[in-house]
């Protein structure tokens, strides 16, 4: 199953349909992987298989439904209250056998980007719900919360960050651009990333579609590097100590010649970068000492 999954996610970075998701064949029976509503066990299997969140319409909700708890693990929900349904049941199985799940998170309508292996650590029945790790390492973290809590729950939501959250963020901002560099146009999903506006330590850098932007890898550096700029009124912007050098094609074409062009953003007026988040990070790109200067000797792009 997770061979089948690394295929799939290889060959879509912004989220597996679910239908080929449950093209999988095992022992020569086609074998579903992912159902309604939630929690799947296949009959012949004594624990469950995948647990599944849906998706959330609006690209500004955040992107996971998971509640995470005050020690940064996150929370999956019983199907209902009952703990003794056959779903739930089929859970404490997974957590009695320590058997790794896949965690199904929608992306968009029937589409999915699977996060996997997860572990279900333990049962909070006042709750109803279980304790998800989001890796093996994660299954140790018990036993450190006792000594350094607080140490325990950062490494849980870093964890929960890098496993789970970039992932998703990346996913639904690729799919949001079509895949496509907002930049450039270059559309070659295995060279297309998920960029934040806002950085993901900044208060508002939170991984949602309107913080994100589909940038080429090149793009994605240059971007982050505040070698260029993309101004409130998404105008692009190239440092100008970088328009006044010389360099090879990547240099002229990729980089100088973005100088003044304008952001392609989504249709969807919900997934577009957000202006206050945009307008925030421009002004980080102006305090650079080479723009000050020079800004103030040349103006800004369009001014010229
Ligand atoms: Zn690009």
């Amino acid at each position: 199953m997770f061979t089948h999954l690394d295929r799939l996610a290889a060959a879509h970075p912004d989220g597996i349909p679910s239908s080929l998701i449950n093209s999988f064949i095992y022992a020569g029976q086609p074998q579903r992987l992912i159902v309604q509503p939630g929690i799947w066990k296949p009959k012949h299997l004594s624990a469950a298989l995948s647990i599944r969140t849906t998706f959330a319409r609006s690209p500004a909700d955040r992107p996971y439904q998971d509640e995470v708890g005050a020690d940064g693990l996150m929370r999956y929900k019983y199907r209902g209250t009952d703990p003794n349904h056959a779903d739930n049941r089929a859970l404490r199985s997974a957590l009695q056998q320590g058997a790794p799940l896949v965690y199904f998170v929608g992306v968009a309508k029937s589409v999915y980007q699977a996060i996997y292996p997860v572990f279900l650590l333990t049962e909070e029945a006042a709750e109803h719900q279980f304790v998800v790790g989001i890796d093996e390492q994660q299954a140790l973290l018990p036993a450190l919360r006792g000594p350094e809590p607080a140490a325990a729950r950062k490494y849980a939501q870093r964890l929960l960050k890098l496993r789970l959250h970039q992932p998703i963020f990346r996913a639904r901002v690729l799919r949001a651009y079509g895949s496509s560099c907002a930049m450039c146009g270059l559309h070659l999903p295995q060279l297309v990333e998920a960029a934040h506006i806002l950085s993901d330590s900044h208060p508002r850098g939170e991984p949602v579609v309107p913080n994100g932007l589909a940038l080429c890898k090149i793009h994605h550096a240059a971007f982050d590097a505040n070698i260029l700029g993309v101004r409130p009124d998404l105008i692009i912007e190239v440092r100008p100590d970088i328009l006044s050098q010389t360099g090879g094609p990547m240099f002229k074409y990729g980089l100088q010649e973005t100088h003044g062009t304008r952001l392609q953003v989504p249709h969807q007026v919900s997934a577009r970068p957000d202006p206050a988040r945009l307008e925030e990070r421009y002004l980080e790109f102006r305090r650079q000492p080479s723009v000050t200067t020079a800004v103030a000797r040349w103006g800004p792009a369009g001014s010229r």
